[in-house]
């Protein structure tokens, strides 16, 4: 098979779009009849290095096997646990491009955390207007959580005209994630510096250490939402 195609080009999981991929290995012989000559190869992508195995065909198309792929989920620290499997749950469905149920588990995410927070009355529109009343999410964390919201609520309620794509998605689940960074985990880095710092004047801490001032270990927010994942995606498959 020494004049069959070294590179392919298919989908890569981790570099998330296109990617060159070049063969490493011929597995067993897949032709079929009517003149298909294909087999199975193993194919590394040549930007990450990700190794995959599928169906190579002589024009040059590598068809995947997914089979035994590990969906990624995402770890959501100092997130109270069934909030954080569902957020990892929902990051999960968009990697299978299951991305109707990634919405609607987006939104499940924010309801669930307003809840958490004891906001229980109501519905979601107001559960999220509360917790900026509360102080738990600044206005712009709102609008995020109200644009989830809005985009999983005809999901939610059984109408599924909507295209959904993977830009959109991915652009949900930013703000989701940015929900759960305001409510729980910026709070928690700043209480667990506040400790050390805490920790540090119990210790003698007359001396300070060189080169830290007071409270520099103060993981600051940014004050602005991140919007990369417009910017980054340029997946020609979504
Ligand atoms: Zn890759």
């Amino acid at each position: 098979m020494s004049d069959d195609p070294q590179f392919y080009m298919a989908r890569c999981f981790q570099c998330e779009g296109r990617t060159q991929f070049v063969r490493v290995y011929d597995g067993a012989d897949q032709s079929g009849g009517y003149g298909d000559i294909a087999w199975y190869i193993a194919a590394e992508c040549v930007v990450c290095r990700l190794l995959l195995t599928g169906r190579a065909t002589q024009d040059g198309a590598f068809h995947v096997i997914e089979n035994n792929r590990t969906l990624r989920g995402k770890r959501f620290e100092d997130v109270p646990k069934h909030i954080a499997e569902a957020a990892s749950e929902a990051h999960k469905s968009m990697d299978a491009e299951c991305y109707r149920g990634a919405v609607i588990l987006a939104r499940a995410v924010i309801e669930s955390t307003a809840k958490d927070k004891g906001i229980t009355g109501g519905n979601i529109a107001s559960k999220i207007e509360r917790m900026e009343k509360e102080d738990l999410i600044r206005p712009y964390v709102r609008e995020g959580a109200d644009e989830v919201r809005v985009f999983g609520n005809d999901m939610a309620h059984g109408d599924f005209v909507q295209e959904v794509g993977y830009r959109e998605v991915q652009l949900a689940l930013e703000l989701m994630d940015e929900v759960l960074a305001e409510v729980y985990q910026g709070p928690a880095r700043v209480k667990k510096a506040r400790e050390r710092k805490a920790k540090l004047s119990e210790g003698g801490a007359d001396q300070p250490t060189p080169g830290a001032r007071a409270g520099s270990e103060v993981v600051g927010r940014t004050g602005r939402p991140r919007s990369s994942g417009f910017v980054q995606s340029s997946s020609p498959w979504s």
